[in-house]
């Protein structure tokens, strides 16, 4: 993994960090085995796609871009019963937003179902192939167990002519569902489980969103994918860890039929990243018991939620890249992906004003009615870039509330009666006085201004430690702002004996603000931008917006940024 170096990722167009496949295919290379590189990128569309298919999709893609090879996408759609078009069009849109094209080479496995029947009866024929009549239940008892070994099925020893005839009558109808099997005839007795006499096609009548009622056959995963790669060829099949046991199957079909295109399939490691699930079958669960809003709630790892949150595309390759590749399982801290998307957002976010929870201030020295405007650059490091827009002070002013406390404790620098503040890039105020409600809470302080220290700095050079963000009341408009957190409480959910993921879901994954107060240059948002509020984080312009009335995504906090950004302030 490349987690010690990340500096080599963000400087730009720096050459991709090495791993063992791309080993692999410069020798492949070099050795003249292949003169290109075909890879492809297979999903089930039985869900949506999350954060663990774009680290797949990376590879693949990102091999194809880099061998000037191509990918192709392929919907694995073996399984009639699960696979919707719903499905099938978000995938496309969500590898075309994280920056993929697969140009022609668009395929359905179904697409292939004709040939794979053929290929099946070919297996036939090498008398490498047999029609099973023995139910589920007796072919799994004879399956043996890791320790022993199988037993032949009664029905293994037909004559070809007769499971071709049977195989032919499975395809045309005449045998219910689930009453009998095509079976790979290879070894009862294999050690690896996969080879005992795998199923290749089951009776199955079910509408197919492709080729409706055209097939009452369907062909089982392990039959269809290497002969889908080969049929396209396919030079590197790459795949996650849990299909190692698979491998020599895949190569069996190939070799059985000695077919002249046999792709190498290569295993990797899964992503799995803490705090989040990356299974569809429990993304899918979450959404239908509505724990979340949908497949696009931004605190779903789907691709679908962090284009919703705000996520750049660019930050979760970035991700993807310094994770790298390789073959350890591990868990990846989410930090290491916010640390990608702060990256990412830094050069790229204005930085704006906004405060989330507000504490209004008066100043009583101010003037009624008087505004003045400070010049604040959009980019304060570089402030040509995008320029700057002015933020009008007034008498009256919000803070974050957070920014206040009657008592303070210890090292707190920020405002508090007596003490003296920076609002940035205006004037040190100080508190002079406490409003409070009934019920004690305060609810507005009454402040002072020091002429004298216009832009920030006082004229006496005297320390002042604290600097706040703030809008003026009167030229700011009320925001909705959503705070995002981990969606699970636990670093590993799912991963605990006896504990159901949904006990591990975190209660305050969400909260919401409907009285944030954002400055007035922002009345004009649209969907899909994204800002900097000095220092609360980056945040995205959420669909829901209304003419007006914004609303706000927290993509990331700032953490670490905040120290930078005290340092150069004024
Ligand atoms: P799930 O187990 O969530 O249903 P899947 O592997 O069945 O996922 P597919 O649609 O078959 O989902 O996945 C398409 C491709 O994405 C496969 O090549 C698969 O290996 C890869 N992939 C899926 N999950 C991950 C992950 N967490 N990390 C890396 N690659 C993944
Ligand atoms: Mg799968």
């Amino acid at each position: 993994m490349s987690l010690q170096n990340p500096e080599r990722e963000t400087s730009g167009v720096s050459p991709h960090a090495t791993n063992f496949i791309r080993n692999i295919i410069d020798e492949d290379l070099a050795t003249g085995k292949h003169q290109s590189v075909v890879t492809r990128f297979p999903p089930e569309p039985n869900g949506y796609l999350h954060i663990g298919h774009a680290k797949s999709i990376c590879l693949n893609f990102g091999l194809a871009r880099d061998y000037q090879g191509r990918c192709h996408l392929r919907f694995d759609d073996t399984n009639p019963e699960k696979e919707e078009l719903e499905y099938i069009q978000a995938i496309e849109r969500d590898v075309r937003w994280l920056g993929f094209d697969w140009g022609e080479h668009k395929y359905h496995a179904s697409d292939y179902f004709e040939q794979l029947y053929a290929y099946a009866e070919e297996l036939i024929r090498r008398d490498k192939a047999y029609v099973d009549d023995a139910s589920a239940e007796d072919i799994r008892l004879r399956r043996g167990t890791l320790t022993e070994p199988g037993q032949d099925s009664p029905f293994r020893n037909r004559s070809v002519e007769e499971n071709l005839d049977l195989f032919r009558r499975m395809r045309s109808g005449e045998f219910p569902d689930g009453s009998r099997v095509l079976r790979a005839k290879i070894d009862m007795a294999h050690p690896n489980m996969v080879m005992r006499d795998p199923t290749l096609y089951r009776i199955r009548r079910q509408t197919h969103p492709h080729t409706g009622d055209k097939w009452v056959i369907y062909p089982m995963y392990d039959f269809t994918h290497c002969l889908s790669d080969s049929i396209e060829g396919i030079t590197h099949s790459l795949c996650t860890l849990e299909f190692e046991n698979n491998r020599p199957l895949y190569d069996w079909v190939l070799d059985e039929l000695e077919l002249e295109c046999h792709p190498q399939q290569i295993e990797f490691a899964r992503l799995n990243l803490e705090s989040t699930i990356v299974s569809k079958r429990k993304l899918l669960q979450l959404v239908r018991e509505e724990h979340v809003s949908g497949w696009d709630d931004p605190r779903m790892p789907t691709l679908a939620g962090m284009r919703r949150r705000g996520y750049t595309p660019e930050s979760i390759r970035l991700f993807a890249e310094r994770i790298g590749i390789s073959k350890a399982e591990t868990w990846i801290p989410f930090s290491v992906f916010e640390e990608a998307v702060r990256d990412d957002l830094n050069p790229k976010a204005p930085r704006v004003m906004g405060v989330l929870r507000p504490l209004r201030v008066v100043i009583e020295n101010y003037p009624e009615g008087q505004v003045e405007e400070f010049e604040a650059p959009y980019f304060p490091d570089d402030p040509p870039r995008m320029g700057s827009r002015k933020v009008p002070f007034s008498r009256v002013l919000y803070i974050e509330q957070e920014d206040f406390m009657e008592v303070p404790v210890p090292k707190f620098f920020r405002l508090a009666p007596g003490r003296e503040v920076r609002l940035r890039r205006a004037y040190i105020i100080k508190c002079v006085g406490v409003v409070k409600d009934e019920a004690g809470q305060v609810v507005e302080l009454r402040c002072t201004y020091d002429p004298d220290s216009r832009g920030g700095d006082p004229k006496d050079g005297r320390k002042i430690k604290g600097t706040l963000h703030w809008v003026s009341e009167e030229h700011s408009l009320q925001a909705e702002v959503r705070l995002y957190d981990r969606l699970f409480a636990h670093d590993r959910p799912g991963t605990t004996e006896g504990v159901d993921f949904l006990q591990e879901l975190n209660p305050d994954s969400l909260v919401t603000l409907q009285h944030s107060r954002v400055e007035k240059s922002l009345e004009q948002v649209t969907p899909g931008q994204r800002f900097q509020f000095e220092r609360q984080g980056y945040f995205s312009v959420d669909p829901d917006t209304t003419p007006g009335r914004p609303v706000f995504n927290r993509i990331v906090t700032l953490k670490d940024t905040w120290a930078r950004i005290m340092k150069g302030a004024k």
